[in-house]
């Protein structure tokens, strides 16, 4: 159901309800805990919070059955202290401006944590594009892009795939921005290898998830070794997620996609379900599991859970039936403030998105690098430093969650809310 927008931007601390139900206001939850524990003044942190630039446009959309319709899309420009803004986009029905604000700051906080030149931004539009045609996706994208193509720049903002949107939408983005300002590959990242991409971008936000288990398990007291593992969603980060977890020998025993899950306690066989997904663009009906409701496999039996697909799916209700010992996110906000609590209470290990999926953000680093230097790396070059710039920042956020007595996601806040609060003071920007 569409949300109703907040009469401010940032919408008030005081009122719990609102703050549960806007995911906005969730996210500076979050930023109000680090930015304490960081020591940030009161004035520094509404120009924090407040994104820089908001812009809203409209998509006309001629329907192949010869209908017009008129979609409305968005790009937010959260903070660009350190650098250009980066941030993916996602055709949802619920990608409305406070979803798209909300996964903008934490882009934000998310390049600064894991240390990568970029600011924060996010941008969508608010359909869903799985009854569309290639023909519309194609338009509709095409239109969106030259209307945003104004605040885009190669050292201005940079956009990535998100949910429902893959490397063939960067490709027609490219090209439209590219009809307007000439060839320009590093306007986008997440693109095909023939046009620019980088190697392993499509596998590196499931790889960081990965790496950040392997750093993370030993000193937090977990076993990765046959763990039982859960995945919500299984797109671009659910798959690879299970497709690299398998390798490493984890047990995937649970899997959920919007039409409906499935779990076998004994391990679920990824190759096959890969192929039957892609046969029948569902987990939903693969043979040897018991079917599952989408919304139980957040709390069915398993060591590790890994929500992989929208946000705000772990509330309180739900974050006191979860059965697993670590939550890992993998998606973006998966875990509302209420929930949050819940969880520190019942000792249940959260590693925070800002750290677990920075994998794509960072490979994305990467490509714009690559398309900069006019030079391909090769993708042991690529999983080697997005080893190890991810594993330094596991390192950092570990290091500040004991010295500063804090749960990982806020220490992870207030490291990057403090650099970009450094920039911020360095560029005398105030
Ligand atoms: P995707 O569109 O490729 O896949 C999304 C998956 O989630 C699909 O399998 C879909 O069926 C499923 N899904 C949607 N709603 C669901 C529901 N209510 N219950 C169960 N399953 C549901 O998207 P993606 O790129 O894999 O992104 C997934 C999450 O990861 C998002 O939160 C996104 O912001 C985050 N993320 C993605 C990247 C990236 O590189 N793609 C990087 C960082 C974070």
């Amino acid at each position: 159901m569409p949300r109703a927008a907040p009469a401010t931007v940032v919408p008030a601390d005081s009122d719990l309800a609102a703050i549960e139900a806007n995911p906005f206001a969730a996210v500076n939850r979050y930023f109000d805990l680090g930015a304490t524990a960081a020591g940030i003044e009161n004035d520094y942190r509404m120009l924090l919070k407040t994104p820089y630039r908001e812009m809203r446009v409209e998509v006309p959309v001629r329907m192949d059955d010869g209908r017009l319709e008129v979609l409305i899309g968005y790009r937010v420009q959260h903070n660009g202290a350190r650098g250009p803004y980066k941030g993916g986009v996602r055709y949802h029905p619920e990608a409305d401006l406070d979803e798209i604000r909300a996964l903008a700051s934490i882009m934000t906080w998310k390049t600064a944590v894991v240390d990568i030149p970029f600011g924060g931004a996010k941008g969508g539009i608010q359909v869903d594009p799985k009854p569309m045609s290639q023909n519309e996706l194609k338009q509709m994208t095409r239109r969106y892009t030259e209307h945003i193509s104004y605040i885009l720049g190669i050292n201005r903002d940079i956009p990535a795939p998100d949910m429902n949107t893959n490397a063939q939408i960067m490709a027609w983005m490219m090209d439209a921005y590219g009809s307007k300002h000439g060839y320009t590959p590093g306007i986008v990242t997440g693109k095909p290898l023939e046009l620019g991409g980088s190697p392993g971008r499509e596998s590196a936000t499931a790889q960081g998830v990965a790496y950040v288990l392997q750093a993370a398990a030993p000193e937090l007291d977990f076993k990765l070794q046959d763990a039982r593992v859960a995945i919500q969603g299984f797109g671009n980060v659910g798959s690879w997620a299970a497709r690299i977890l398998d390798k490493m020998g984890c047990r995937i025993v649970g899997i959920s996609d919007i039409m409906g899950g499935i779990y076998n306690g004994d391990g679920i066989d990824v190759p096959r379900l890969l192929k039957h997904n892609a046969d029948t663009k569902t987990v939903k009906g693969f043979k040897g599991c018991d079917e599952l409701d989408p919304g139980d496999l957040l709390t069915c039996e398993c060591d590790i859970l890994i929500p992989a697909a929208v946000g705000g799916v772990i509330d309180a209700e739900v974050a006191e039936r979860i059965k697993a010992p670590v939550v890992v996110e993998a998606a973006n906000h998966p875990v509302t403030p209420a929930g949050d609590a819940v969880l520190e209470r019942r000792g249940v290990i959260v590693l925070p998105d800002l750290l677990v999926n920075a994998g794509g953000v960072i490979v994305s680093y990467f490509e714009w690098v690559q398309n900069i230097q006019e030079f391909r790396w090769t993708l042991a070059r690529v999983n080697e430093e997005l080893e190890r710039f991810i594993t330094d920042a596991w390192r950092q956020v570990r290091v500040t969650s004991l010295q500063e007595r804090l749960p990982l996601r806020i220490a992870a806040y207030m490291i990057g809310i403090s650099r970009v609060m450094e920039a911020t003071r360095l560029r005398g920007y105030v």
